[in-house]
């Protein structure tokens, strides 16, 4: 035998007893997007590495040492996509969607990071992202929040999943903290781990979010973002709050509260949950009015999120499990003339009922054999034909989940009856 290759470390087969609950998610989130008036952009999952320097910025973690980069037979950089909003805000440039408009955007699809794989964390991982542009206000930030309210719902995670918020303010009100907060800081630099004495100088508002819990201390009693804040950002998160009061949505103003990316502005907000250990973060995003122009476009408002699909496909595994079954109906034949005669019926029933799930035994085998079959299929019913049933132009029907006799119908009545026993 050869020697086996495997998957690469990180990346991930979505195995047939998962796909279910995937499916079940990007149907919910079709729906949502369509029930709130967004439309469908889909991206190349490959671009110039510059974009997301330029995007996501130089000294993140996710530039610094997480990007998929490769120089392709021209010599150019590309990179996998780490993360959706750079390629979106760039093909919005590009077709022209941003500038003097307003977009509603979503897309879903994989994403890639160089990180250490872990539960909830892995190299290959989906997003669902969205974007709005052209909208400068509270409301919209409010809108995406309770859109996100609405998918915990609807996935039957709602009870496990909380709402942080900040606002980062304007760009000039950062930049008076961020002196603030290296002032603070470089006295005790010593008292930082390493990656946090790199922060210091390259991207200090990081450290607020550092996990090591030495460092928290650190930064508990560092000004505080808040008390730095320009009049109109106070204001716009004064709205927000407002309105997710009014909508009876609960949340947590938590000061420390930065994101990883560097494009952010004013609002932050993360939906975190507490069942999937270290890796909590289900959704985050916010306000980030400054990209559009960062990438070589007109200045255009913008606000969005990202959504983790594996997190939270793990938590509906845990908290609102499936029932699995392959099949609805599960046709059992014996003999030539019955193996015929059963494929034509299963053809018939995906042409009348084409919402019912039918499997054609197929391979043969005795009738005992064809049962083990259709019981493991999870089936509601069996159909059974042999040659007196193919004769008579009738079919056997076996109730395999309750106690019922077993009954004979006549074959012209056969979809009337599956809709009735189903
Ligand atoms: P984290 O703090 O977990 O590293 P992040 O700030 O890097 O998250 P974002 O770039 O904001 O994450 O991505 C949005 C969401 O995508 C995260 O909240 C998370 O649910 C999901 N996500 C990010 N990185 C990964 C990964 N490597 N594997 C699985 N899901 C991920
Ligand atoms: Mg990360």
């Amino acid at each position: 035998m050869s020697q086996k290759i495997q998957a690469i470390r990180g990346m991930n087969d979505i195995l047939p007893q998962q796909t279910p609950y995937w499916h079940q998610l990007e149907a919910i989130l079709r729906q949502l997007m369509a029930a709130y008036g967004y439309n469908e952009i889909r991206m190349p999952i490959v671009e110039k590495t510059s974009l997301f320097k330029r995007a996501v910025g130089e000294v993140t973690d996710i530039v610094e040492k997480e990007m998929y980069t490769f120089d392709d037979r021209n010599g150019d950089s590309l990179s996998l996509r780490p993360e959706g909003t750079a390629s979106c805000v760039r093909a919005g440039i590009e077709h022209g969607l941003l500038y003097n408009q307003e977009q509603r955007l979503w897309y879903m699809g994989p994403m890639f990071r160089h990180e250490r794989p872990q539960k909830g964390r892995y190299r290959q991982f989906h997003q669902l992202g969205v974007e709005t542009f052209g909208l400068a206000t509270a409301d919209i930030d409010a809108e995406l929040i309770l859109m996100t309210a609405r998918l915990w719902k609807a996935v039957g995670i709602e009870d496990t999943v909380r709402l942080e918020l900040n606002s980062l303010g304007s760009n000039e009100a950062r930049a008076e903290y961020r002196d603030a907060l290296i002032a603070y800081l470089t006295p005790i630099k010593d008292q930082l781990d390493e990656d946090n004495q790199r922060r210091l100088s390259t991207n200090p508002l990081r450290i607020l979010d550092s996990k090591n819990p030495e460092v928290q201390k650190l930064v508990a009693d560092a000004p505080k973002l808040n008390d730095y804040l320009d009049q109109e950002s106070k204001e716009h998160f004064a709205r927000l709050c407002q309105i997710l009061d009014a909508n009876h949505i609960e949340y947590e103003v938590n000061s420390k509260l930065v994101r990883g990316l560097d494009y952010y502005n004013r609002t932050v907000f993360e939906w975190i949950t507490d069942k999937l250990g270290a890796q909590g973060t289900i959704c985050a995003g916010g306000r980030y009015d400054g990209l559009t122009e960062q990438l070589g476009g007109h200045a255009t408002t913008a606000s969005g999120f990202a959504m983790g699909i594996e997190r939270i496909v793990a938590l509906m595994e845990e908290l609102s499990p499936l029932e699995m079954t392959d099949a609805d109906v599960y046709l059992v034949a014996l003999g030539d003339a019955a193996e015929i005669n059963a494929i034509q019926l299963a053809e018939i029933l995906r042409d009348e009922m084409p919402y019912i799930r039918v499997r054609s035994n197929c391979g043969g085998g005795n009738f005992k054999k064809q049962f083990k079959r259709a019981d493991k299929s999870g089936a509601t019913l069996a159909l059974v034909l042999g040659e007196q049933e193919v004769t008579d132009k009738t079919v056997g029907v076996k109730f395999l989940r309750e106690h019922k006799e077993q009954l004979m119908i006549s074959q012209a009545q056969l979809c009337e009856k599956i809709a009735e026993f189903l």
